[in-house]
């Protein structure tokens, strides 16, 4: 199995020099187990917060040992009831191309005809759903509502768009770091307008697109982006606190919006979340998500790195904002 390893704890931005990838031979599978070749594993901004010594809401990665995250395959052995040569599984250990373990770690997903195994990690999957509880309990829209979306031309915010619209909202603004993902957005993701923030500030350009106000903010980005949107928001508006990458790589302490009083003043809810803390909707988000996908109603954008090795550059690409949608390494041809 080809495993990339944490070998340093980045400062500021990761470089190639904080990883390894190894070659690690897997013993014969114990009672129990299943072995995985993956066809996709996952690389997400969160991952980046698991390289630094702190405590989070998930361990550090330990230094010299395979980073995991989410991964999708198939069943290549087995000793596992209920689990068959074949059966696609969704699990945990990612950043490698053979995955094996116990397993009540591996869930079998009905996969659906026509649909690339990579969306169960984007848009049928982690970032879908994030997006899908973020406006459906973090931040609630309601019919008739403004919404923007920071970070809206990756998995989650292109999610976001589409289910702010599914969901009523009247108007959908979103921002995002190059012009190319500004036209996306309006041409195919349905959003009404969108700015481009590495142009000017977000500060001087957000209120010409949402001249009614924002009813809510579903926010990835935080920094100048949350400080942008606190000072459009309506009277009772809502902010679901999904996200801050802006500050992912900071060295130090990130400073907070100068304009809080209008978390008073307009009496506004500002939540953060986990998806981790809300999978009781689960079962909600699948079918909700898999009858607006087969309807047509959701499209999604995949960026593809090919090869376990090059895991790591599809990790700092993504800080780097190089994807379109969700980005994901592919792990074995086709
Ligand atoms: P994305 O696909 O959105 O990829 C990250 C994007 O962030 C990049 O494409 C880049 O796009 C943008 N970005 C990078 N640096 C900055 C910056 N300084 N300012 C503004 N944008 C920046 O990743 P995900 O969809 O997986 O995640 C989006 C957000 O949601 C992240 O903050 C992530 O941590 C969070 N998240 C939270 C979860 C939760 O449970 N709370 C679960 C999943 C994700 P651009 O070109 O536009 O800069």
């Amino acid at each position: 199995s080809t495993q990339v390893q944490l070998v340093a704890r980045p400062h500021g931005w990761p470089t190639r020099e904080d990883f390894r990838t190894v070659a690690v031979e897997l013993p014969p599978l114990g009672p129990g187990q299943v072995r995985v070749e993956n066809a996709f594993v996952s690389v997400d901004p969160y991952m980046r917060g698991r390289m630094n010594d702190q405590k989070s809401y998930t361990p550090p990665f330990a230094l010299g040992e395979t980073m995991t995250g989410g991964a999708i395959g198939t069943v290549v052995a087995s000793t596992a009831d209920g689990y068959a040569v074949g059966d696609v599984v969704l699990h945990q250990l990612g950043w490698r191309d053979v995955a094996q373990g116990d397993a009540a770690g591996f869930r079998v997903v009905p996969a659906l005809p026509g649909v690339p195994l990579s969306a169960y990690l984007g848009v049928l999957g982690m970032t879908g759903y994030t997006a899908y509880v973020g406006l459906t309990q973090i931040a609630p829209v309601a019919a008739g509502e403004t919404v923007f979306i920071s970070g809206a031309a990756g998995a989650v915010g292109t999610a976001a768009g589409q289910i702010a619209r599914l969901l009523g909202a009247s108007r959908v603004v979103g921002s995002a770091g190059s012009a190319e993902k500004v036209a996306l957005l309006t041409d195919r993701y349905g959003f009404d307008a969108a700015l481009d923030y590495k142009q000017a500030p977000v500060r001087a350009q957000l209120p010409a697109l949402v001249p009614e106000g924002v009813d809510v903010y579903f926010d990835n980005v935080g920094g100048d982006h949350l400080e942008a949107a606190l000072d459009v928001m309506n009277r009772g508006g809502r902010v679901a606190l999904c996200g801050a990458i802006a500050g992912y790589n900071a060295t130090g302490r990130t400073p907070g919006p100068d304009n809080m009083a209008t978390i008073i003043t307009q009496g506004l809810t500002l939540r953060g979340f986990t998806l981790g803390d809300h999978l009781q909707h689960y079962g909600q988000f699948t079918t909700d998500m898999s009858a607006w996908f087969q309807a047509g109603r959701i499209v999604f954008d995949e960026t593809v790195v090919d090869g376990i090795d090059h895991a790591v550059d599809a990790f700092l690409d993504l800080l780097r904002g190089a994807n379109i949608g969700k980005m994901v390494v592919r792990t074995t041809p086709g």
